[in-house]
Parts: C-alpha cells; structure tokens; sequence
C-alpha cells in the first residue's frame, strides 16, 4: 500500500487547476442546474478503494465542480448577503490555511488576528475596549455575544449560569425584523426560541423604541428576568438600522444589555449619508459585523465584539485539560508554538481549534485602504438610491419601502387586476430562471417585493440598468400572458 498526498511544489498544481478558476469567473457557463445529471453522473461514485491521484482529482475539480458551483459570485446576484470574494481575501485565505492551520501561537498571522480586529474597531467606531474575536459567521457571532449577555444577566442575580445552568427563565427583545440567528441563539442558550420577545417595526421597518420600553418596563413588573436588547444596525430583509442612541437610553434605564447586529449593514456606516444613523454604537455592550458579506470575504468569517473581556472568559472558559495546560510557557518564549498567542481566543468563544482568519481582514484592507472601501459601500448604497429613485417614477414598478443602505424593496404593478404577491413571485421566479440578475423576496407588511441587496464587490451601477431592464420586459410579457387568461 502507497500513499499518494502531494505535499510539494503547490504553484505546479494552481497552474493546472486556476485557468478554470479564471473561466469561472468569466461567469459565461450554464448554471449548475442545466448540467445537472451530467456532473451527477460523473461524481456520485462509490468510496474510492484507491486513489487516482493528484493530477485526475484536479481535472474534475476543474472540468466538472468549479464550473457548477454557485451563482453567488456573479455580479448580478443581489440574493444572498454573502458574496463572491475579492481575489485578495481568497489568497489570504489560502495562505492561512497553508502556513498557520490554527491561530494559536505567535505567528505573524496571529498578530494580523489581533491587529485587524482592532482595524475593524477603529473604522467601525466600536469601543476601543471591547475584546473581538472572529467566528465562523453571524450566527456564531451573534450566539456568542448573547451568551456573555446571559452570563452578566445572571451574575447580576448571584448566579454563574456558565458553570451551574440556567435557574431561571429569561426574555431576550429584539425587532420583528431580527435575523432568525438571534432566535437560534435563544434556543440554543436555554431560553427557547419563543424567549425572544418581538418588537413591531416602522413604517421605516425600525424598532419602535416607545415598545421596546414599554415591553422592558412590563417586563420589570412581572420579574421576568431581561437577557439582551438586539437592534439590527441594518436588517436584512429592508435594510433599515435601529436608533441605537435611542435604545441605548432605554437599555440604560432598565440595566439592559445593548446587543448591536451589523452582521449586514455596519460598513454602511462608511457612507457619510448613513454615518449619522450610528451615533450611539460604542454604547452597545456588544457587537457583530460579517467580514464574509460587504467586505468579499469567502464565506466562513463574522466579527463579535464585546465590551467586557472577562465576561467572556467567564462564559466560555473550559476550565483545564490536560491535553493543552503545559502546551505553553508564556514565560521565557523562545519558539512561536511555546505561546497561545496574545489573546486566549479559545477561551472567549465556542471554538478551539480555528483558522487564522484576520490575515482575510487584513488583505482586504491593505488592498484597497478605508477609502476603497467606503467608495464599495458608497457605490451600492447609491445603486439602491438610483433603483428606488427609477421604481418610483416608472408607472408599473412600485417601491414598497424607503431604500435603507444597499437594499431596495419594490415590486411590479402591472395594468392588470391580479394577486400582486403572485404576480411578482412568478416574475422573480423568472429573473432567477434567467440567471443573470438574481435578486430576492422579502416580506414587507404581508407584500412579497423584489428585494436585491447590491453587496458583491463585482455589482455596479450596470446591475441596475440590467435588473431593471429584467423586471420590466418580464414584467410586460406576464402582464399579457395573465390578461389572456
Ligand atoms: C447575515 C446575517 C446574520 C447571519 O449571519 P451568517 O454569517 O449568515 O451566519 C445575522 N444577522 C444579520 C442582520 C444578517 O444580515
């Protein structure tokens, strides 16, 4: 028996494997669907008693997977909030998991995991002394940030609910337009998902702050005990962010915990027309943003903060273990694997073993510095502006919310008496058949929109002409095909 791993000369091995990276992202293919049985028929095999080596494994790799994969990374896909990632974060990416498969140890990517998340601090306007850590994403994020919430909740009665569980109930407030993330947190923190008290929205689909405080004051009367206050600082389906100053008051009247969800929308805050909206973010006892969506980060990267260090450790602390106590001699280091590295990470969150991920964080910025950054921001947000601007005036298209950082929410209005939720999820069903401009759905006040959320940093102001163009001539064509019927 022979082992086959190639372990050397990688650059050989990209030079076979990346023209097909190149064809991908010309994006002429079909999509996945239309090969379907095709790519089925080649790769559902059997386990493999032997292998084929490198050589043949790349040429499926490129003649029959990259080129089914996603339509995410297309410029026109305005769907999923997560996105295509730069070429930068991607070789990052691979660089990481090349040269530091974890993040323990002082390496030169531990130093860029501690430095980028005070980067993101720094141009976020988080608070300076809140401790960060990266996670697998926003649902991670999130969870991990309630449950330091939980562990102060709990302190506050006498109580380590880290160590001895939950003693007693607890209500988390979040707005009708929260991420489902937020409930999954509740759930998985004990507190059950029907724990998480919903908030009614806006007009603007914003948090009604007066509810917020008459819920925390109901609550006080009934000793129900308060986890979190979560405000969406740009809410997925709408795009709207919270008045943080304002639930900041609140959270501070009732001793709340101020959880802040920028999974999404954070960045906006780059855009001096949104910058305003943010007043009040270093109040939060805790933050999350996704370097995996307005960033182009590959997918597998969110951003917790939270303000109380010790909280963490406190929450999420294993306690010894005779696998890793000895591992480390901070004192006298000579060798980078004699140290953990500067911030004990696997001690704040769920996570032991992770990759580097700052080193992402870091080339995304040094590319193209805070300016280019905001210019993507402010690009996206203002292709929203222009598509709401053209929805208002066109007298078969309707928007159905204002535009809120890079998402517009709008529908068709055909001359037709019809079911208008109908009507257009037909007509989104043939954008997505189309394949070229993919926008979502979203629910606003019981009406299904058209929701694309301009984010890859591919999609520019040609997406807009094009989606539009898309929607009208469909538009148009399903308004004669229904008034036939
Ligand atoms: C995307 C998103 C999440 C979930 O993040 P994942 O990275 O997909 O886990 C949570 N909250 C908000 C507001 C989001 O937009």
């Amino acid at each position: 028996m022979k082992e086959l791993a190639q372990v050397t000369n990688i650059s050989e091995w990209l030079a076979q494997l990346s023209p097909a990276w190149d064809r991908f992202l010309q994006f002429e293919h079909p999509d996945a669907l239309q090969n379907r049985n095709h790519w089925v028929s080649v790769l559902e095999q059997p386990l493999p008693e032997q292998g084929v080596g490198l050589e043949a494994t790349l040429a499926l790799l490129a003649k029959h997977i990259v080129p089914n994969g996603s339509a995410i990374p297309r410029p026109g896909c305005s769907s999923w909030i997560t996105t295509g990632a730069t070429n930068a974060a991607l070789l990052a990416r691979w660089s990481a998991d090349l040269a530091s498969p974890q993040r323990l140890g002082l390496t030169a990517f531990s130093l860029l995991e501690d430095q980028s998340l005070a980067w993101l601090q720094t141009l976020l306007g988080i608070a300076e002394q809140a401790q960060g850590q990266f996670t697998a994403g926003g649902a991670s994020a999130n969870l991990i940030a309630l449950g330091a919430a939980r562990q102060a909740a709990y302190e506050h009665l006498g109580e380590d609910v880290a160590e001895y569980g939950l003693s007693a109930p607890g209500v988390l407030f979040a707005s009708s337009a929260c991420h489902r993330t937020v409930h999954r947190a509740a759930a998985v923190l004990g507190f059950g998902r029907r724990a998480v008290q919903s908030i009614e929205v806006s007009q603007q689909g914003q948090m009604q702050v007066d509810r917020l405080a008459l819920a925390l004051r109901q609550a006080r009367d009934q000793g129900v005990l308060p986890i979190a206050v979560v405000a969406n600082a740009g809410a997925t389906s709408t795009g709207a962010i919270d008045s943080i100053a304002a639930i900041a008051d609140v959270c501070e009247e009732f001793k709340v915990w101020l959880h802040v969800d920028g999974a999404y929308g954070l960045p906006g805050k780059l855009d001096p027309d949104y910058e305003q909206q943010y007043v009040g973010l270093e109040r939060a006892n805790s933050v999350i943003v996704d370097p995996h969506k307005w960033f182009g980060a590959p997918v597998g990267i969110g951003a917790v903060f939270v303000k109380n260090a010790a909280l963490l450790a406190r929450s999420y602390s294993a306690g010894p273990s005779d696998y890793l106590e000895g591992s480390f001699t901070t004192e006298n280091a000579q060798h980078s694997m004699d140290v953990p590295g500067s911030v004990p990470y696997n001690d704040f969150g769920i996570d032991l073993s992770a990759p580097a991920r700052g080193v992402m964080v870091w080339a995304i910025l040094k590319e193209i510095g805070v300016e280019g950054l905001r210019a993507r921001v402010c690009r996206h947000n203002a292709m929203a502006k222009a598509l709401g601007r053209a929805a208002e005036q066109h007298p078969n298209l309707e928007l159905m919310m204002n535009v809120s950082l890079s998402i517009c929410c709008f529908r068709y209005r055909p001359n037709i008496n019809c079911d208008l939720n109908q009507f257009n999820r037909q007509l989104h069903r043939e954008l997505v058949h189309r394949g070229i401009n993919i926008p979502s759905t979203a629910s606003v006040r019981g009406q299904l929109v058209l929701r694309p959320c301009f984010i890859g940093a591919r999609a520019d102001f040609k997406q807009v002409d094009d989606l539009l163009t898309d929607v009208l001539s469909i538009g148009e064509r399903l308004e004669q095909v229904w008034s036939n019927e």
